[in-house]
């Protein structure tokens, strides 16, 4: 499994002096591995970080293109607006997510892309011809099955659940492949303004498990049912937009989070390691430094607290992403 940052900005991309080392490209995920069919490619979100991932797929001669989107907010879909896969009718687009106030990805790009708001029209057959979209309507119960033969197909998580208890072959098209062969994505809804979905990516040949929370703000809990969807990831990237101050005195409920409880949410679930994303516009280097800070020094208030039961994870438990970083699990 091997995970590819091409935007870990939030809200809107940004270009400062003081922010070189994170970069400001918004939300764009590559997650690549030996579960996907030759010559596809699988994306999370396509914010400005797609822009530059896209012009990789062309010269990879990449053909079947899937993109899984978290949510419509703009800073995960203004990538896929100018970039060359957009446009190049030899890849095939396949854009997944979830439904919101009527829109699925259909009508969401149908909106975006038009006058007086945009050039070039959706329906211009060279955008239209080569991008098929799937609604992601039931979250809850639905899971995304990839097989390197049979591709990606969604499935009743009842289904899954039966074959993985009985035994049973799961069927792509016109073939039966074992679950231990797939890559499983499970969904479940954030706690934010929209309906976001965080992705749960289980590698069953490797047994590696990553999950993307983007887009997500502090709960006063953690409820059951996000606990057991987090549990145990190899690496739990989280969303952590804001410094405590600022979320306490300014941005509560805006619908992101903040260093302490993503480290406390990290040690609950057991995850091996913590990655922080979504970085605020307004942030420079030394700001997500600083919240980084915030989390070592809540990981290190709650292990010398000596609370029962919790992992005492490395130096590098925590840690802030940035853009074009490479993390292979
Ligand atoms: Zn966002
Ligand atoms: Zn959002």
């Amino acid at each position: 499994m091997k995970i590819s940052f091409m935007g870990t900005g939030g809200s809107i991309p940004v270009s400062n002096p003081k922010r070189v080392k994170f970069g400001g490209n918004t939300t764009c995920v590559r997650f690549e591995s030996e579960c996907l069919p030759k010559g596809s490619a699988l994306v999370i979100d396509a914010g400005s970080g797609f822009k530059p991932l896209a012009g990789t797929l062309i010269k990879e001669k990449v053909t079947d293109l899937h993109i899984i989107f978290t949510h419509w907010h703009h800073d995960h879909t203004q990538g896929f607006l100018l970039a060359g896969t957009t446009y190049y009718e030899a890849v095939k687009n396949t854009v997944w997510g979830p439904v919101e106030h009527g829109y699925g990805g259909r009508k969401v790009f149908e909106t975006l892309m038009q006058s007086p708001f945009f050039p070039i029209d959706f329906k211009h057959r060279q955008v239209a011809s080569h991008i098929s979209f799937r609604d992601l309507g039931n979250t809850s119960s639905e899971v995304l099955v990839v097989h390197p033969t049979g591709g990606m197909k969604c499935f009743s998580a009842s289904d899954l659940q039966r074959a993985e208890t009985n035994g049973k072959m799961l069927t792509f098209r016109n073939d039966k492949f074992a679950v231990q062969e797939c890559l499983v994505i499970r969904m479940m809804k954030t706690y934010h303004p929209e309906s976001t979905i965080c992705y749960r990516f289980e590698e069953r040949p490797t047994g590696k498990v990553f999950v993307f929370l983007t887009d997500h703000e502090n709960t006063s809990a953690l409820p059951a049912s996000l606990r057991t969807h987090l549990k145990e990831a190899d690496l739990l990237v989280m969303d952590c937009q804001y410094k405590l101050k600022t979320y306490r005195e300014k941005t509560a409920g805006y619908g992101h989070a903040t260093a302490d409880y993503c480290v406390e949410v990290a040690l609950a679930v057991g995850a091996k390691k913590l990655g922080l994303t979504h970085h605020d516009p307004d942030s420079t280097d030394d700001d997500i430094e600083a919240i980084v800070q915030e989390g070592v020094e809540h990981l290190i208030r709650r292990i010398t607290g000596g609370t029962e039961g919790i992992m005492s994870p490395g130096q590098d438990f925590v840690s802030a992403l940035h853009d074009y970083q490479v993390i292979e699990l």
